[in-house]
């Protein structure tokens, strides 16, 4: 029998050999302001009541039609557009992995495979998932003030062609919503080349506005338009559901390629409880989105710093020496995340989550000590 390394090497994939695996920060004992996290957690009275249902749940069954009723309490939560349908992912990460398996269509005469384009720096799972299944990823660089280039955007669409173009709406790690007359544009190019488009509004709780009134205003011209959305940031990022609503015929032929039991009886049980207390989450939201002015305010009066304004959980600083303002809080027990290296437009650039109104008081004193 050949050695352990010869068949790694002769059997898996050469890009997945020399990949990277994802690593998720040991943030044991530590200020977690790095993941877009919801800081809040249930009330106690809401963990009781949840423990109760999750105890009684047959766990020795598949799921059952339970999805059913999330599906529908979260079509009409979201106020799903009429002729759309709704599909489950575990988290949105599982819905993008999906899209790319549903496109990746072998390549042409020309060697050339299926495309994904997104505006960069974006959320980094779009390029990940395109570049697993067999797809090419075709980033289309922001403006340097982080503004969708749509100029840039149009020409890319009609010189790739892509299979899917994603706008996340706001975006990650920028946190902005991007101009609605340029989403209109770039939405409209992808018509034209017979794309799918996938709006990700997993920022929606924090957001001052959503795409749907448009896409319910206007089907015709968004039958070729996805939202995405997820219960993540709203405040279950452990509990894994993501949701993606479309023309019904669209999100059809996508589900076709989902693991029949996708969804847990308990990521499910959990979603449907949460909306059933969907005021307490929204309450949530609220506090999170007023903390968040508070740190961008209080931030600004720090000197060296550049902050962008936000629409999500999450805001952007720039300053000097951000690798080593970042090792400088994890020392004093606060993690954020350094995205400095990810792009070149985020050159010394770091992404704090909005936490609680404590948490965002440690992170201010220590970035003051600090600066
Ligand atoms: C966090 C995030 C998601 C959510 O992923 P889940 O798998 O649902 O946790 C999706 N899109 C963007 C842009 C994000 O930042």
């Amino acid at each position: 029998m050949p050695p352990l390394q010869t068949i790694l090497k002769q059997r898996i994939r050469s890009d997945v050999l020399s990949m990277q695996a994802y690593t998720v920060q040991d943030a044991t004992g530590m200020v977690k302001l790095d993941a877009m996290e919801n800081p809040y957690t249930l009330p106690e009275a809401l963990q009781q009541k949840l423990g109760q249902r999750l105890g009684q749940l047959a766990l020795n069954r598949y799921p059952d039609g339970r999805t059913h009723d999330l599906r529908r309490a979260l079509a009409d939560y979201a106020n799903m557009p009429v002729d759309h349908d709704i599909m489950l992912g575990n988290g949105s990460d599982e819905l993008i992995s999906l899209l790319s398996l549903a496109c990746a269509q072998p390549a042409d005469a020309d060697g050339k495979r299926p495309v994904v384009l997104a505006p960069v720096p974006g959320f980094v799972m779009y390029s990940v998932s395109a570049l697993l299944q067999g797809l090419d990823f075709v980033g289309v660089p922001l403006t340097p003030d982080f503004a969708l280039d749509v100029a840039a955007m149009e020409k890319a669409i009609a010189q790739h062609q892509p299979a899917i173009v994603y706008l996340a709406y706001p975006n990650n790690p920028t946190a902005t919503l991007w101009d609605e007359s340029g989403m209109a544009s770039v939405i409209n190019a992808a018509a034209q080349t017979g794309s799918i488009v996938v709006i990700d509004e997993a920022y929606q709780p924090f957001a001052s506005r959503s795409y749907i009134d448009h896409i319910r205003n206007q089907p015709e011209q968004h039958s070729h338009v996805l939202l995405m959305r997820t219960l993540s940031k709203f405040g279950l990022a452990g509990v894994r559901l993501g949701y993606m609503m479309g023309p019904s015929a669209l999100i059809a032929e996508i589900d076709k390629v989902r693991p029949p039991y996708n969804i847990s009886v308990l990521n499910c049980e959990c979603a449907l409880f949460a909306l059933e207390h969907a005021e307490v989450f929204a309450q949530q939201a609220t506090a999170i989105r007023t903390e968040r002015t508070h740190l961008i305010a209080a931030l600004r009066t720090l000197p060296g710093i550049t902050v962008w304004n936000s629409d999500a959980n999450m805001v952007l600083i720039r300053l000097d020496q951000a690798q080593a303002v970042f090792e400088k809080l994890k020392a004093k027990s606060i993690l954020i995340k350094n995205v400095s290296k990810m792009h070149i437009l985020l050159d010394n650039c770091l992404r704090l989550t909005v936490g609680t109104a404590e948490e965002n008081k440690q992170l201010l004193a220590a970035l003051q000590e600090i600066l």
